[in-house]
């Protein structure tokens, strides 16, 4: 399970599980996911990245 992936912001190709996280199937690199975790709330960038976590979200049922 380390196939190379495209993350679903930046597009970037990376392994999953290795340059960044995989969630369902859906990449996303350390440099996006150290973004979102230091991405203030209310900001655009915020927003954008939440817009983007929706449809993971929606998946998990929470
Ligand atoms: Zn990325």
């Amino acid at each position: 399970m380390n196939k190379t992936a495209a993350c679903i912001y930046c597009k970037k190709l990376g392994k999953a599980q290795r340059d960044g996280i995989n969630i369902l199937g859906n990449f996303i690199c350390s440099t996006c996911e150290e973004k979102m975790i230091n991405t203030k709330c209310c900001s655009t960038n915020y927003i954008y990245y939440i817009n983007g976590l929706k449809k993971i979200w929606r998946c998990l049922g929470d």
